[in-house]
């Protein structure tokens, strides 16, 4: 593939574990190439993305805060993105750039190889309605799950969330955190979107653990703390298998590397190299 030139755009991107994540993918898979940082504030974004095909970038993540404003300056962008309404991946085909987003087949094929979980017919909740809340839950549907609740600390947001993702086969339907208690006793999977319990408020919890049924899949976007409060208050007190977010940062890299390069890429020694750099 000649030198393969990969990047990062993002504000801040200093601590960003991407670069580390793809120099390993593509060390691994023999290509010869290279995935830099590329710090771009908000009003450099439009000089950026031309800069991606005046240099020659095969392609690039995108992260904070450009996910949603990179989409104007784009040539195509993909049926998912479109309907997530975030672009997280942009691919230059010989100056054409499309935008992918990886963030939720990332998050579902990690839950997935992670626990072994059958998607298919479970009932699913989801905790919060902002942007992760958006991927997961369109790549969730994919999975044909019976039904899906969306509970957030503003209703209207959940509710609006709902209307717009219901499907004839899938009803979706939004609640306030305080209807916990009432809508969550039959769900098999839940799952926290939202950024409550991420270091250095390591000890807040989205919701009272006594709430969750015993037995549930438990999952959190969040990888720092590797274990966050709710998956360790889950697994102790309430028997739950739990699913950490490191896993969903490692597999939206992977899918993006194989938009980027054709080739599927090593994905434990990825995550291996990003568990090392994070303890
Ligand atoms: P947003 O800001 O778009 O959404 C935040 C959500 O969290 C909203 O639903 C908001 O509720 C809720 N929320 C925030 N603070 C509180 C609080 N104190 N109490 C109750 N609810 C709260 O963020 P994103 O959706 O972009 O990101 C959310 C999380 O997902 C972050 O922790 C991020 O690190 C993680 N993430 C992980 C990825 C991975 O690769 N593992 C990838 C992408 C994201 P309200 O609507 O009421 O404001």
């Amino acid at each position: 593939q000649g030198h393969v030139l990969l990047g990062v755009l993002g504000d801040p991107i200093k601590h960003s574990k991407s670069p580390l994540m793809h120099k390993i993918a593509l060390q691994a898979a023999g290509i010869e190439g290279n995935f830099v940082p590329l710090h771009v504030k908000p009003d450099q974004l439009e000089d950026a993305v031309k800069g991606i095909r005046a240099l020659h970038f095969r392609g690039v993540n995108v992260t904070i805060p450009h996910k949603v404003e990179v989409m104007k300056y784009l040539d195509e962008i993909d049926e998912g993105a479109r309907l997530i309404g975030a672009v997280n991946t942009i691919v230059n085909d010989n100056g054409r750039l499309k935008g992918y987003n990886t963030d939720g087949i990332g998050y579902v094929r990690s839950l997935k190889e992670e626990t072994s979980v059958e998607l298919k017919g479970v009932r699913i909740a989801v905790l919060g309605a902002g942007g992760a809340a958006r991927g997961v839950i369109h790549a969730l549907l994919e999975e044909q799950p019976e039904s899906v609740i969306i509970l957030n600390r503003t209703r209207d947001k959940a509710e609006l969330l709902a209307e717009e993702w219901t499907t004839e086969a899938i009803p979706v339907t939004g609640y306030s955190n305080d209807e916990a208690k009432n809508v969550l006793a039959t769900v098999d999977v839940l799952i926290n979107t939202t950024s409550v319990g991420m270091s250095p408020l390591s000890d807040e919890l989205p919701l009272e653990t006594s709430l969750i049924p015993e037995g549930t899949i438990v999952s959190d976007l969040i990888y720092n703390p590797l274990e966050t409060r709710l998956l360790r208050e889950s697994r102790e007190h309430r028997g739950c298998i739990v699913h950490g977010g490191l896993g969903m940062f490692v597999y939206q890299g992977a899918v993006a590397f194989e938009y980027f390069t054709g080739v599927t890429p090593a994905v434990d020694q990825m995550r291996a190299a990003v568990l090392k750099s994070l303890s």
